[in-house]
C-alpha cells in the first residue's frame, strides 16, 4: 500500500455488491481511481454502470462492500453528512442534464455553490466565469427550454463543476445530444481531463469513450468483465 498522499486513490470500490430485492446489480467489485484519471465504463443495458455511479455519488449504499471517495469512506456517514459528500466532492453529469426549468442557465450553475453557504454574488461571479470558460456565457440568462442539448449539457457541466470536486462523475452525457454536440461534450471533458479534473464517465459509445477516457472498464452482469489501458491512444 502506498502511502503517499499524492497517489492515494480518489475512489475506491471494495468487494462492492448491491441488490435490489431478489436482483442482484452489482456483484463484487473492486476498483480504484487514481487522482487525474478518467476511467469510462462500458457495458451492456442493465449491467449495473448507473448504480455504480451512484454509488460512487453518494446517491445509493452498497448491500456489501465500501466505497470510498476523496478519503470519505461513505459507509460511515450518514444522510446528511452524504448530502454534504455529493454537495462539496462531487460534480455530476446526466444524459437528460437535470436542469431546472424555471431558472435561466446562470442561476442553475450559481445554485450549486449558494447550496454549499457561498454567498450569491460570489456564486453568481464563479458561475459567469465558467459559463465563459464553457464558451457558453452570451446564453447565461437564457432558460433551459430555449438552449440546444449541447448548450444544456454546457450549463450542467458548468453546475457540476462550481464547487471543485475531486470527481466529476458523467452518466451517458451524450446519450441524448445529436453526434456533434455530443463529440464537443465529450472534448470538453478531455479538456477538463487534461487540466487534472478526474473523471468517472458511463458512455454506450466506444468512440467517445477512447476520445477522452484514459481507463476503459466494462461492466457485464454486475462484474467487471474487462479493462483496457488507453493511455497510450492520445
Ligand atoms: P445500466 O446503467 O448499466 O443500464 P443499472 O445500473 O441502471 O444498469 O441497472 C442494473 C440492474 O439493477 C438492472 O437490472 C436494473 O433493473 C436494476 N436496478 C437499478 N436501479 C434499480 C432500482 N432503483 N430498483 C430496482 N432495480 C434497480
Ligand atoms: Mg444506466
Amino acid at each position: 500500500m502506498n502511502s503517499d498522499a499524492s497517489t492515494e486513490p480518489v475512489v475506491r470500490l471494495s468487494a462492492v455488491r448491491k441488490e435490489y430485492g431478489d436482483s442482484v446489480a452489482l456483484d463484487g467489485v473492486d476498483l480504484e481511481i487514481r487522482p487525474g484519471e478518467a476511467v469510462a465504463v462500458m457495458g451492456p443495458s442493465g449491467s449495473g454502470k448507473s448504480t455504480l455511479l451512484n454509488l460512487v455519488a453518494g446517491l445509493d449504499r452498497p448491500s456489501s462492500g465500501t466505497v470510498v471517495v476523496h478519503g470519505d469512506d461513505l459507509g460511515t456517514l450518514n444522510e446528511k453528512g452524504l448530502a454534504l459528500f455529493r454537495r462539496r466532492r462531487i460534480g455530476m453529469i446526466f444524459q437528460f442534464f437535470n436542469l431546472l426549468d424555471d431558472l435561466p442557465a446562470l442561476d442553475n450553475v450559481a445554485l450549486a455553490a449558494q447550496l454549499t453557504g457561498t454567498p450569491a454574488a460570489q456564486a453568481r461571479r464563479r458561475a459567469l466565469e465558467l459559463l465563459d470558460e464553457l464558451g457558453i456565457a452570451g446564453r447565461r440568462n437564457t432558460y433551459p427550454a430555449q438552449l440546444s442539448g449541447g448548450e444544456r449539457q454546457r450549463v450542467a457541466v458548468a453546475r457540476a463543476l462550481m464547487n471543485r470536486p475531486a470527481l466529476l462523475l458523467a452518466d451517458e452525457p451524450t446519450g441524448a445530444l445529436d453526434s456533434r454536440a455530443g463529440e464537443q461534450v465529450m472534448d470538453l471533458l478531455l479538456d477538463l481531463n487534461q487540466i487534472g479534473q478526474t473523471l468517472l464517465l458511463v458512455t454506450h459509445d466506444e468512440r467517445l469513450a477512447t476520445r477522452c477516457a484514459s481507463r476503459l472498464i466494462e461492466v457485464v452482469d454486475g462484474r467487471v468483465a474487462r479493462e483496457r489501458s488507453l493511455e497510450s491512444a492520445q
